[in-house]
């Protein structure tokens, strides 16, 4: 199988320019095709020498991202269920909120993690998507946006997967989409959430990039964390917690730590009290994202009931901890993240 032309960043494509025997500006020239005006086929590139044109049709593809299907919330939001070369499946959501657009990416094709409480692990790791397959997911949000003379102006690595487990294609992705000659979405507007990959953890921090990191810590302690998240038996908690007081230390980045509540499990006033304990003793910038947790039928989680969650809030912000609830996107179509694909994987089962 020929490579996908969105896996190359910028460096490896002027290598392969060079090779090539042509001068290392091409490079920005190809970019300037793929992710500016945004063509689909090398033919468009008319820029180039049409033996470079052929050259780059012998080596590479473009990655063909078939729409499945498409929800559209009453407040905008968009999900969009794609199809890969191979058959599988994966979700891209866009939210639409009043300071700009923003793209929800999936890393990997099903997840390995297993979180009690999430749809997206229920069939496991399927496999791992390249560069090309996260920066096609952009390119597709982009040109529904386009209709609109719309932007992506942020984007949020948080659908399915666990891209601290696909570091390479995430870093790779990463960079392309914040090349100025690329799609050059501002660094400090590009989260990474991560379940807490110890290594990865590090390995990011020493990238020094202006790219957020945000923690699904849904738990205050080792022993409640291990039961939500098999994770955390692989890299405990006070581990987590020193990897990122490691990444504070090295960027000075204010860390986002997500905290999903589930009714009665990890959401009572105690639990928000220890949770600001642990978080005031790292001596970091941090700010707690409370998210009511999503329905998942295959788990039988109930929801915090509004007073409770402000309760919970209220503990957290006595404590000067700065926490915010999530604001729910596109509650009217596809309920929790990974149920659109775990449907359509339901349906082509059988
Ligand atoms: N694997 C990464 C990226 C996923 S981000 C990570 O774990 O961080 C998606 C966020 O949604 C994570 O914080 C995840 O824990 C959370 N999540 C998963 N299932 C959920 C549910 N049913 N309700 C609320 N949040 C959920």
């Amino acid at each position: 199988m020929k490579t996908f032309i969105y896996d190359l960043t910028m460096e490896r494509l002027r290598e392969w320019v060079k090779e090539q025997g042509e001068p290392v500006f091409r490079a920005g020239q190809i970019f300037d095709w793929l992710y500016v005006k945004r063509v689909g086929a090398f033919e468009e590139m008319t820029n180039l020498p049409k033996s470079l044109r052929q050259k780059l049709e012998e080596s590479f593809q473009f990655v063909i991202l078939k729409e499945i299907t498409r929800q559209v919330s009453s407040d905008g939001t968009v999900k969009l269920l794609l199809g890969l070369h191979d058959d599988h499946a994966i979700e891209t959501v866009i939210m639409r909120h009043n300071y700009g657009n923003s793209v929800c990416v999936t890393t990997q094709v099903g997840c390995r993690i297993g979180c009690t409480f999430c749809a997206s692990t229920l069939g496991g790791l399927k496999r791992n998507l390249t560069a090309g397959e996260i920066v096609a997911q952009v390119l597709e949000a982009q040109r529904l946006l386009d209709k609109e003379q719309e932007r992506v102006s942020s984007i949020v690595v948080m659908g399915t997967g666990e891209p601290f487990e696909n570091y390479d294609a995430l870093m790779d992705f990463l960079r392309i989409t914040i090349h100025e000659k690329g799609l050059h979405i501002g660094q400090r507007h590009i989260t990474v959430s991560t379940s807490g990959i110890v290594p990865s953890i590090y390995r990011f921090a020493d990238e020094q990039t202006q790219i957020n990191l945000a923690i699904s810590i849904h738990a205050p302690n080792d022993e409640l964390r291990s039961k939500l998240m098999p994770v955390n038996r692989r890299y405990p908690f006070a581990e987590v917690l020193k990897a990122l007081q490691y990444y504070y230390q090295t960027t000075g980045r204010r860390i986002t730590f997500e905290y999903a509540l589930i009714g009665g499990v990890n959401d009572r006033p105690e639990h928000a009290q220890e949770l600001a304990e642990v978080l005031n003793g790292l001596d970091i910038l941090c700010h707690v994202n409370l998210i009511p947790v999503n329905y998942v039928p295959e788990r039988n989680y109930v929801r915090t009931s509004r007073d409770d969650i402000f309760a919970f809030l209220n503990v957290l912000q006595h404590n000067h901890i700065n926490a915010t609830i999530r604001r729910e996107q596109g509650g009217d179509i596809a309920a929790a993240c990974g149920q659109l694909r775990a449907k359509h994987m339901e349906s082509t089962a059988r």
